[in-house]
C-alpha cells in the first residue's frame, strides 16, 4: 500500500522557510516526503489511527478550532512538548478529518486485515 505523499513539501522532503527563503528539512513529513498511512486499529468501538498521534495544541482553521494531530514521525510537539509515545491516538476519522481541512489531503483509512480476523474471533 502507496504512503499519502506529503503534502506540505510535495514529496520533496525541503520546504522554504518563512521569511529568510531558505530551504529547510519540512516539519511535517521529516523530510522523507511522505506520511505514514492511515491505519487503525478498533479499540472500545473507537478506531484509532496508529500512526498518528494528538497534542494538546490548538489551531484555527475556518473557524474551527482544531486539535494538532502529529504523524508518528514527529517524536515530540516542539510548541507544546508532548512526547509521542506518551500521548493519545487520534481518532481515525479525527486524524482524516484534520489533514483534510489543513492540507486538502484524502486519506482512507485501512483496516490492516490480520486485525479485523482477530476482531471477528474475538467476537465470535
Ligand atoms: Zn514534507
Ligand atoms: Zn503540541
Amino acid at each position: 500500500m502507496e504512503k499519502p505523499e506529503c503534502p506540505r513539501c510535495k514529496k520533496t522532503g525541503r520546504v522554504k522557510a518563512k521569511g529568510s527563503g531558505a530551504t529547510i528539512t519540512c516539519p511535517l513529513c521529516m523530510g522523507v516526503g511522505e506520511l505514514p498511512p492511515l491505519h487503525a486499529i478498533v479499540e472500545n468501538e473507537t478506531s484509532l489511527a496508529l500512526f498518528y498521534w494528538e497534542c494538546s495544541c490548538e489551531i484555527k482553521k475556518h473557524g474551527m478550532t482544531l486539535r494538532y494531530v502529529h504523524p508518528s514521525n514527529h517524536e515530540v510537539c516542539k510548541k507544546c512538548g508532548a512526547i509521542a509515545k506518551d500521548a493519545p491516538l487520534s481518532p481515525a476519522g479525527y486524524a482524516q478529518a484534520f489533514y483534510a481541512i489543513l492540507y486538502d489531503l484524502d486519506m482512507d483509512i485501512e483496516y490492516p486485515s490480520d486485525k479485523a480476523e482477530y476482531v471477528d474471533v474475538f467476537r465470535s
